[in-house]
């Protein structure tokens, strides 16, 4: 039996294997492994350690031969999924119904007052609120022409314009589109009047809240659209992650 061979081999006298590791041994190795407790068993002891080295080296071999294809695998599985994941998310923005128009009344928005004296101020009445706004003076810090700044609303409360009729879901929404939407028109009558151009004829509440043909949310004064605005940038947010995934 080779078990026997080798004891019977190995069972020479050897010079004893030093107590304390690290330290060259009379063969000069370098053991970093307690010695065997027979020094007659030292040779043994690193053959067996050795081989154990060897088969663990293979295995190690072995296993990282296959595995560039398993993490790459599941790269791309991941991948997939990312991609598929926004696809759904691009398909599901696309199949978002419209809402159901809300038109307001065409109620004139009156006693359009601008002042272009500093600071400018900006007011109109709609129904029986009226709105005022006045721009915060902003100085050039170089001594310059003055940097046109934010306006802050000094009166109106937009709640009053939404008519009594709108559904209870779309009131709080409807409110908030109707003070930007009125903060819009301020600073577009202020830039009219700065810039000469004459005021816009007979506006009414009707204009601060156009229905949205694709979304059925509001436009705004100028007939921009946040929702579909928002979901343009959705949109696009995806799109450029989706590019960017294909590339990896
Ligand atoms: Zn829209």
């Amino acid at each position: 039996m080779a078990w026997k061979r080798f004891f019977s081999r190995s069972s020479e006298p050897k010079p004893p294997a030093p107590v304390v590791s690290p330290r060259p041994d009379a063969s000069g190795i370098v053991r970093r492994r307690p010695p065997a407790a027979d020094p007659a068993m030292q040779s043994r002891l690193d053959t067996l350690r050795q081989r154990r080295d060897m088969a663990a080296y293979d295995l190690e071999r072995s296993v990282a031969a296959r595995q560039p294809e398993n993490p790459w695998r599941e790269r791309m599985d991941l991948l997939d999924r990312s991609l598929a994941t926004i696809e759904d998310d691009l398909r599901a923005l696309d199949a978002i119904p419209p809402l159901p128009p809300i038109s307001l009344a065409e109620t004139p928005i009156t006693d359009i007052d601008v002042r272009l004296a500093q600071p400018v101020s900006i007011a109109f009445t709609i129904g029986a609120e009226r709105f005022a706004w006045e721009e915060e003076i902003d100085w050039d810090q170089r001594g310059g022409p003055v940097v046109r700044g934010q306006v802050r609303q000094r009166s109106g409360n937009a709640a009053t314009l939404v008519p009594p009729g709108v559904p209870e879901v779309r009131r709080e929404a409807l409110e908030r589109h109707l003070a930007e939407s009125a903060a819009v028109l301020a600073l577009d009558l202020r830039d009219r009047a700065l810039e000469g151009e004459p005021l816009p004829e007979r506006p009414t509440l009707a204009d601060l809240a156009r229905p949205c043909p694709v979304c059925g949310d509001w436009r705004d004064w100028r007939g921009h659209c946040d929702t579909c605005a928002t979901r343009a940038f959705r949109r696009q947010t995806l799109r450029t992650e989706a590019a960017r995934i294909a590339q990896e």
